[in-house]
């Protein structure tokens, strides 16, 4: 339609010359969507629904490393929620959110430091946006290497080795597949019932707030909440966190929740306990945010909120995915069912990550993908494989880290009885904080769980500077089978704080 306008506005032999080639180029696209019109069939061994961490794990480990014909599709950008409005970016601005505690602290070791300008939030976040824009084409780089076909765009199942893709441009495939996985992941909810709740975002809005608050909001319990509201208090914000109950990281070690909601407390995160919002409103004038809430003080409200997080759960992406047309069962929360291997109950569609609901972290995604592609695609040697759920070690970025790996206290006297199990504890301040003042000291505090007489290590908590680094080395020994006895007789590396968990009395 366009191209004899083109050849008109052509006047010079040059523009004449890019006239023809832009004339050639809209005949190949005219042609090409031709073909499309004429619905497209691929075929393939293997097609990944969902381009995120175990997706794309797996999509790369068939093809890559079996030679599986395989065909991964994404409907958002490649990496999944990890990359680009999780793990990722929540650690940058974390990163940045330590540098702010740094810099505080550095006063105390002598540094004359005068910071001169406040947090630069929008350059920030748009050199982090510009980096996971790359991560993004590493990605798709990387699917190329290992020769994983990638369409960009929406797909759901419209039989039992069939999926109908929709692309980004409207036109539509149709891929058999020998075998398919789903892994769609999550997305993050937002209370229906609560008036002005829209106001408010989820954890997929943080990350596109381009002004840092001067006041915020945080509703949620769980790690999502606790880390947003930490960054935010480290990096200056007023910050209110609005809890359900009294604790927060519900799920942790109560020495966890306790030492943790404390340390917030200290810190200056306004905690509204035992609480519920019942309406938000916002000045249309100036933008800000008033929330209605009730909490263990009684009735309130919370005026000029810049921001309102709701950080309150995540819900399985399966909502179009075509599960009833093939009868993929679900549970009560919508998530996929599996086995242990990530088979659902229908013969050939497997499923992981996030939207089987059963650990939602990122490497567990990865394994998950990278173990069902070795059952399927590799050597004998791993037709039963199929990833360990048990003792997978977990961190929450919060301020001060958490890790986590194996059962809590109350779980384990659950399991073992309380005769059978001894507890370890130890709780001090770290050197780092020797040079600051006393109101300025952070906590550290370590619990080891052992069970039966050969004190086989079942529980390890630990919450502090550097709990993450720390716990992946720790996560391997208990992974192992350790028992406090081996932990003991590894030498201690002093001065750190690590060195107490092989030292507990
Ligand atoms: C704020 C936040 C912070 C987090 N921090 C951490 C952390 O520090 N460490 C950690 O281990 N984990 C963290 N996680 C969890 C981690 O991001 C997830 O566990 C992980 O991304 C799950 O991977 P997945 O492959 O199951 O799903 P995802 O990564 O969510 O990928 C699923 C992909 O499928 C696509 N998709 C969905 N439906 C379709 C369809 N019909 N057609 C085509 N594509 C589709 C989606 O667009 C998405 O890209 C965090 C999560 C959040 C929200």
């Amino acid at each position: 339609m366009q191209a004899p306008s083109i050849i008109a506005r052509a006047t010079s032999a040059a523009a004449f010359k890019t006239a023809n080639l832009r004339l050639s180029s809209l005949n190949r696209q005219f042609s090409s969507s031709n073909s499309i019109m004429a619905p497209i069939t691929k075929e393939c061994d293997y097609l990944v629904i969902g381009g995120g961490s175990g997706g794309l794990a797996s999509a790369r480990r068939a093809s890559g490393w079996y030679g599986a014909k395989t065909i991964a599709v994404e409907s958002k950008e490649l990496g999944g929620t990890c990359v680009n409005v999780g793990c990722i970016p929540k650690k940058l601005i974390w990163n940045a959110a330590s540098i702010a505690e740094t810099i505080h602290e550095s006063k105390a070791y002598g540094f004359s430091v005068n910071t001169t300008a406040p947090f630069d939030w929008l350059a920030f976040k748009n050199k982090r946006d510009a980096y996971i824009k790359k991560l993004n084409g590493i990605y798709e780089k990387n699917l190329n290497n290992d020769k994983v076909e990638y369409i960009a765009g929406r797909a759901h199942l419209t039989g039992k080795n069939e999926a109908e893709v929709v692309l980004n441009d409207g036109t539509k495939q149709t891929i058999k597949a020998k075998k398919i996985l789903l892994a769609t992941g999550g997305h993050p909810t937002i209370p229906q019932n609560i008036p002005g709740s829209e106001y408010g975002v989820d954890s997929d809005g943080f990350f596109k707030i381009e002004k840092q608050p001067k006041k915020v909001a945080l509703v949620g319990a769980g790690y999502i909440a606790v880390e947003f509201a930490g960054m935010f208090n480290a990096l200056g914000s007023e910050t209110h966190l609005f809890i359900r109950h009294d604790k927060f990281l519900r799920t942790f070690d109560p020495m966890v929740q306790d030492a943790i909601v404390a340390e917030y407390e200290r810190v200056g995160v306004k905690i509204h306990k035992n609480s519920s919002q019942s309406k938000v409103e916002k000045d249309e004038k100036t933008g800000k945010l008033t929330i209605h809430y009730k909490d263990s003080n009684g009735e309130g409200k919370l005026e000029n909120v810049d921001d309102l997080v709701w950080a309150i759960g995540r819900s399985p992406e399966v909502e179009d995915l075509g599960l009833e047309k093939v009868g993929v069962k679900q549970n009560e929360k919508g998530q996929i069912i599996t086995d242990e291997y990530q088979n659902t109950n229908v013969e050939n569609i497997y499923s992981l990550g996030d939207v089987i609901g059963k650990v939602e972290l990122t490497p567990v995604a990865i394994a998950a993908g990278r173990k069902l592609s070795d059952r399927l695609f590799g050597p004998e040697k791993f037709k039963n494989s199929k990833l360990d759920y048990n003792l997978i070690p977990s961190v929450v970025f919060a301020h001060p880290e958490v890790g986590s790996i194996g059962l809590t206290e109350p779980e384990a006297v659950e399991k073992y009885g309380k005769d059978n199990i001894k507890v370890y504890n130890t709780s001090f301040t770290a050197l780092y904080y020797a040079m600051l003042e006393q109101e300025d000291k952070g906590p550290t505090k370590y619990k080891l769980i052992t069970h039966g007489p050969e004190e086989k290590v079942v529980g390890l908590h630990i919450l502090g500077l550097g709990s993450g680094e720390i716990l992946q080395g720790f996560g391997v020994a208990v992974k192992m089978g350790a028992t406090k006895a081996d932990f003991d007789s590894c030498v201690a590396i002093h001065p750190t704080s690590a060195e107490e968990l092989v030292t507990l009395k």
